[in-house]
């Protein structure tokens, strides 16, 4: 039913060629999406659900937050609903080639009868995205015999306090709400077939079977002190909810530690993991909210999934358990981490969704002082080469930093290193490319810890 609202749609493109969805009708709802869209031309996409569908508008020199800035915009076909988190490179030749971002997202509501306002070519609406905020209004120009039926329109600012004068809102937020990538790094990006791909098989103690449906979670035992042996690895711990990622065939299931599919509750966070190279997967790891200093805090957690802002969430990925036909469970823990790099390389960023928690290896006491400076929960050391075994058991610890409130804060304002920070919660960036360098992660610049 309604399907033929997207037969234009359909008729423009060949979805064996196109990574865009051929798409359904379905109910009704009230989200928006701005694409940016670099085709022929460069462009942003205005869609707004209406009908079961995403009406649609391609605005060449895309949204200004200025009233005053009234910017052209042509409406174009009805899109699919699916489309709204459609983000990727639309192959050369095909209708609307090139790569295309999630420029915003969120919730509208008409001001009027959208039916109604559309048809008389004057529609106010409100917009609640991460970067257009408040009123907007579209209105229809008059057709002239050189538009040849094409129906065009202005789109601008109503003044409000979401409006801005001074901000070009499209080169401060340049990025995609999604995912954090820029345009030009979806066509920058190296084809996937240059990057190594993990061979789960050639892993020590790798055993070949189906995937399992349920992971017994191994737990750490809390402990008074850092284990001194030098055959530990230490990782911070996180602030949030203990998560199980089951990839399979491109759909992502995310599993609580009481076992609970809680998938939907995380809005576009399992679609993280869609990108990622491989049939079938479980990742160990911990859906977090960061704060300004790149701190997981479990109340920003708890606001963020109130609010339904799915998209601060992260997914701090520690441990690879099962990957494309291989259990995982009885190899060493370092090489599973060292497989888990590789699968994630190249998909991850300072501002994507997905994060690797990195570690240090043998003495983790500077990397406790560090941590208990900056106010972090507290150290998750583990033994590098043990197996995955559910249950609690000594083979991973947890350590609670100490801390004092005052202290926090001096440990911070002292900071230029403000960057040490950062080194613990997300250095394991280098260019927006992620790079293993062996015993100590990347960012984990001991010298400085220790200071
Ligand atoms: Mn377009």
């Amino acid at each position: 039913m309604g399907s033929e609202k997207l037969q234009t749609y359909r008729r423009k493109r060949d979805f064996s060629k196109t990574p865009e969805p051929a798409g359904t009708v379905s109910e009704t709802g009230n989200r928006f999406v701005v694409h940016k869209h670099s085709a022929s031309s460069d462009h942003y996409d205005l869609r707004l659900e209406l009908d079961g569908v995403l009406k649609s508008w391609a605005v060449p020199k895309g949204p200004s937050l200025n009233p005053a800035d009234k910017r052209l915009a042509a409406a174009t076909e009805d899109h699919p609903l699916d489309y709204i988190d459609f983000e990727g490179v639309i192959p050369e030749g095909e209708y609307g080639g090139g790569p295309m971002i999630v420029w915003d997202t969120g919730v509208w509501a008409p001001m009027g009868d959208p039916h109604a306002d559309l048809e008389k070519g004057s529609f106010k609406f409100r917009l609640a995205g991460e970067k257009l905020n408040g009123g907007w209004m579209l209105t229809r120009l008059k057709g002239k015999p050189e538009d040849k039926g094409r129906d065009n329109w202005l789109l601008f600012k109503e003044r409000d306090p979401a409006m801005d004068t001074e901000i070009d809102i499209l080169t401060a937020r340049p990025e995609s709400v999604k995912t954090g990538r820029r345009i030009e790094e979806l066509v920058a990006a190296p084809a996937p077939a240059k990057r190594n791909k993990p061979v789960p098989g050639k892993l020590p103690n790798a055993v070949k079977g189906p995937m399992p449906d349920k992971i017994d979670l191994q737990l750490a035992s809390p402990a008074a002190a850092l284990p001194k042996d030098a055959d530990w690895l230490h990782e911070i711990k996180f602030d949030g909810y203990r998560t199980l990622a089951f990839i399979e065939d491109g759909k992502t299931r995310l599993i609580t530690r009481g076992g609970l599919d809680w998938t939907r509750r995380y809005g576009d966070l399992p679609g993280a993991f869609a990108a990622l190279d491989c049939k079938q997967a479980i990742i160990d790891g911990e859906i977090v909210v960061l704060d300004e200093k790149g701190i997981s805090r479990f109340g920003k957690l708890q606001d963020a999934l109130s609010e339904g802002a799915g998209n601060k969430l992260v997914f701090y990925a520690f441990d690879l358990l099962y990957l494309d036909g291989w259990d995982l469970r009885a190899s060493p823990l370092n090489k599973r981490k060292a497989l888990l790099t590789q699968l994630l390389a190249g998909h991850i960023n300072a501002r994507s969704a997905l994060h690797y928690s990195d570690h240090m290896e043998g003495d983790g006491s500077a990397l406790y002082s560090r941590a208990s400076d900056m106010g972090l929960e507290g150290i998750v050391s583990k033994r590098a080469n043990g197996p995955y075994q559910g249950g609690r058991s000594s083979s991973w610890v947890k350590v609670k930093a100490l801390q004092t409130g005052d202290f926090i804060i001096a440990g911070y304002t002292d900071s230029e290193d403000a960057g040490g920070i950062g080194a613990l919660g997300m250095a394991e960036w280098v260019d927006g490319e992620l790079q293993y360098r062996g015993k100590v992660g990347t960012g984990f610049d001991v010298p400085t810890i220790a200071r």
